[in-house]
């Protein structure tokens, strides 16, 4: 009797779409064995290539439903496929803890109340007494920053991560295609995409992990899902203070919905996810800096030496990600939202899962 892989290697998936989504699926179902191709015109232009790479999945407070049951199920996978992935690149990893600060006494009340109801040894309170909380409230110049830590959440750094899925494709040989797909439809038990060079491209089965454009291409079927894009922003910020040494703090790190990465003794990352449009308003950028009552004169001064956006999409009426088999053959993995990096295996799981029943 074949075994499940060789019978895998018969078929033909096309994965539309190269951000981590797709990339992650791809990754999933070629180990499983399947044929992969995948799509993709301007796959270093996406919103995978902004992300800042946190993974806040047991911090999330709603311990209940699916979107905790993805978070829980990533959170789990995220570790094996690092380890796998490692072959590829030795300097991937997940770099822990995170914390979350906040100077609003009612969050901090909320935080500690999260805490006392979940019986998780991974998540504590900061003590005031705690390293980190010390180190942050000296450098941010304030003694008002409370908050949580999460030993098991961190952060992966989404460049190396989707560089080291490159290497792994070019090891498996798995074929890209760089061209948009204009249509796809069904035509017997196979699936026709049309490239916009007119290129025709049979599969057995199509996933659909083109963020907000998903939508374009299963007309009627696009009715019920409707995608928002939202921004998220991030810079880049050079400071030139001789007592403040950004490498004496936690890698990562939230202060009131800011998340802050410092990536050298005088150079760190802020981003934040704030507004519904494609394109950023004037002080978008600016707008990063400020989320302290007072601003610390070092990142006052403080140059920003890169600022950069990307758009996500955020599924409307219906919480996100958008995961479903839409009909025989054909899957819809979108509207990731804050979370694509984080929830990346556990949705390429499902996807996996779909594709083993519907063949079965
Ligand atoms: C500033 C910022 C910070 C973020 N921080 C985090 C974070 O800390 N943690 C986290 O988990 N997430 C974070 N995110 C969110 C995360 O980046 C997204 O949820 C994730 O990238 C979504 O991935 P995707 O593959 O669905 O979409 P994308 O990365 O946008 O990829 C979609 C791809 O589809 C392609 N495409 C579109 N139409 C077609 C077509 N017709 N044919 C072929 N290809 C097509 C596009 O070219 C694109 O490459 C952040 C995002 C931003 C912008």
């Amino acid at each position: 009797m074949k075994s499940l892989k060789e019978n895998f290697q018969k078929i033909h998936i096309l994965i539309i779409g190269s951000g981590i989504i797709g990339k992650f699926n791809a990754l999933e179902l070629s180990e499983l064995g399947f044929k992969i191709t995948i799509v993709d015109p301007a796959q270093l232009q996406n919103s995978s290539n902004a992300a800042l790479g946190l993974l806040m999945g047991n911090m999330y407070q709603k311990r209940r439903g699916r979107s905790w049951d993805l978070r829980r199920q990533s959170i789990a996978l995220w570790p094996q496929w690092i380890a796998f992935l490692q072959a590829f690149n030795y300097e991937l990893n997940i770099e822990k803890p995170l914390l979350q600060l906040t100077s609003n006494e009612e969050k901090f009340k909320k935080l500690k109340k999260f805490i006392y109801e979940n019986d998780d040894l991974n998540l504590r309170i900061l003590q005031k007494d705690s390293k980190f909380l010390k180190s942050i409230n000296k450098a941010f110049q304030t003694q008002n920053l409370k908050g949580i830590i999460s030993l098991e959440d961190g952060r992966i750094n989404p460049i190396t991560l989707l560089r080291t899925i490159d290497k792994y494709f070019k090891y498996k040989k798995i074929n890209f295609i760089k061209q948009e797909i204009i249509s796809i439809k069904k035509s017997k038990n196979q699936w026709i995409s049309t490239t916009k060079n007119n290129e025709k491209i049979k599969s057995d089965i199509v996933i659909l992990c083109n963020s907000l454009k998903a939508v374009n291409l299963i007309g009627s079927l696009s009715q019920n899902i409707k995608l928002k894009p939202v921004l998220g922003q991030a810079i880049e910020v050079n400071i030139n203070d001789a007592e403040v040494d950004l490498l004496s703090l936690p890698k990562q790190f939230n202060i009131n919905g800011k998340n802050i990465i410092p990536i050298s003794k005088n150079k760190l990352i802020i981003g934040s996810t704030d507004e519904y449009s494609t394109k950023p308003g004037e002080n978008t950028f600016d707008k990063l800096t400020n989320f302290l009552e007072k601003t610390p004169s070092w990142l006052t001064k403080g140059k920003i030496a890169k600022k950069w956006y990307g758009v996500r999409s955020r599924p409307e009426g219906e919480p996100s990600p958008i995961l479903k088999n839409l009909e025989d053959g054909l899957i819809i993995c979108t509207g990731f939202y804050k979370n694509g990096i984080l929830l990346a295996p556990a949705c390429s799981q499902w996807v996996a899962n779909e594709i083993k029943n519907y063949l079965s």
